[in-house]
């Protein structure tokens, strides 16, 4: 059975046609030059809304994951990354793509935070942005006995919830 490193080469030769995916065996956990892989066009059965694979695919397993452009652009950033020609790197930034949909900044890079993470991070950041409530005002809204914040007649979680359209989502 064909492997990703054969799929690779297929790529640097140039010889892969734009209309064809990438598919990939279901049972590695990693995708390494040695998964089980294979190129082919993915055809649509319109009365039945289902995907139809190439023949023999699915028996042997393999998944449909990204199209050739995005295998091809994924082999160009790792090797720009690794600054040689390597394909077991180029697996790695593959796999990349086809969990986040994104290229790493690096080799080794980490997993990025999932996205609840990171509008946490971003509403965070932007609660922080506000400063502290000054003692001296009270917040408009009834029954809020807290400060304002600068440039606000509300205090740091009211106009948060003001500005964000969400509850606020932090206990200070
Ligand atoms: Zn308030």
């Amino acid at each position: 059975m064909p492997t990703l490193n054969g799929i690779i080469e297929r790529f640097r030769a140039g010889s892969v046609d734009d209309a064809l995916w990438l598919y990939v065996s279901d049972d590695d956990n990693e995708l390494t030059i040695d998964t089980p892989a294979d190129l082919g066009c993915p055809d649509y059965n319109d009365e039945t809304d289902e995907e139809i694979h190439p023949p023999g695919f699915t028996e042997r397993g393999l998944s449909c994951t990204i199209e050739a452009h995005a295998v091809d652009a994924s082999i160009k950033w790792s090797d720009r990354l690794s600054g040689e020609r390597d394909n077991q790197a180029a697996a790695k930034i593959i796999q990349y793509y086809i969990r986040f949909d994104a290229w790493p900044e690096s080799l080794d890079a980490p997993d990025p935070p999932p996205a609840e993470e990171s509008l946490r991070r971003i509403h965070r950041a932007f609660a922080d942005s506000l400063g502290a409530e000054r003692p001296d005002t009270k917040c408009k809204r009834q029954n809020c006995d807290r400060g304002t914040v600068a440039m606000s007649v509300l205090c740091k979680r009211h106009h948060f919830e003001n500005v964000k359209g969400v509850d606020y989502p932090f206990d200070d």
